[in-house]
């Protein structure tokens, strides 16, 4: 359904730029925010927590800046284990297509499932081939398929929701609190790419690993939209703001491409 409306009322070119590219460092909060980017206290005990974890870059060289962000020590405690079930959920998934990823999966993964009774090594070799064939027989394509359990799944939102906040901190030295963070959707997504690509792609510790791009959008850049990779395989979409406009936001967002 066409709307004759939205075609008569076609705003010009500048206008309809939503996309209009703001420098990070421009908008960066000077001198930086040091509170813990989790529950916004300020202690003696600050530590540097760092998202993606570190277990990832085992055995890889590091070429480039790795995102940290202020964390308080109760705050940053306790974390190794949800890294460690992370790094077993991702690099098994990775590792069919990233050779940094197989490398992992062969050395430290490889161990910890050995050691944990809990983690089966047929969880790791999950990945089922498919081959789409047509009702008449016609062969399509070899596809694979990775399913995820709930745990999992809890425990890569949990790691997302961190990369969000430190993201938030990273690019815009601004305290998370206050702000909502909301992974997309692939269909929602596909609406922010256009955005995305007005950003350069950087990267944390290695391209390899872990690959990002982010951009302040909103009237006053109230909004921040994050592209990130996990061994140039797995991606996401987030979008962090205030709370109540998120939503409104993303539908203006849908309508807008
Ligand atoms: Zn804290």
């Amino acid at each position: 359904m066409i709307d004759s409306d939205a075609l008569e009322s076609q705003p010009d070119e500048e206008e309809s730029d939503i996309w209009k590219a703001v420098k990070l460092d421009d908008i960066r909060t000077n001198p930086p925010d040091e509170r813990c980017i989790y529950c916004a206290g300020l202690s003696e005990n600050m530590t540097e927590d760092h998202v993606p974890p570190d277990n990832l870059y085992n055995g890889v060289a590091i070429t480039h800046e790795k995102i940290t962000a202020p964390a308080c020590f109760t705050c940053n405690n306790n974390r190794s284990k949800d890294d460690e079930h992370f790094r077993n959920i991702i690099v098994p998934y990775c590792a069919k297509d990233s050779s940094v990823a197989a490398n992992l999966l062969a050395g430290k993964v490889s161990s910890g499932v050995g050691r944990s009774p809990r983690l089966k090594k047929e969880d790791y070799d999950r990945h089922e081939e498919l081959e789409q064939i047509t009702p008449s027989g016609i062969y399509l394509v070899r596809s694979l398929r990775f399913t995820f359990s709930p745990a999992e799944r809890a425990c890569m939102l949990r790691l997302y929701d961190r990369l969000s906040k430190a993201m938030y901190w990273y690019t815009l030295r601004k305290n998370p609190s206050g702000r909502s963070h909301k992974l997309l959707e692939a269909n929602e997504s596909i609406h922010f790419m256009e955005g995305l690509k007005k950003a350069p792609t950087q990267a944390s510790g290695n391209p390899e690993v872990f690959q990002y791009r982010a951009i302040a959008i909103g009237e006053q850049h109230e909004f921040l939209l994050v592209w990130s990779c996990f061994f140039k395989k797995l991606s996401m979409v987030s979008i962090s703001g205030p709370p109540e406009e998120i939503r409104k936001k993303l539908e203006a967002a849908m309508k807008a491409s």
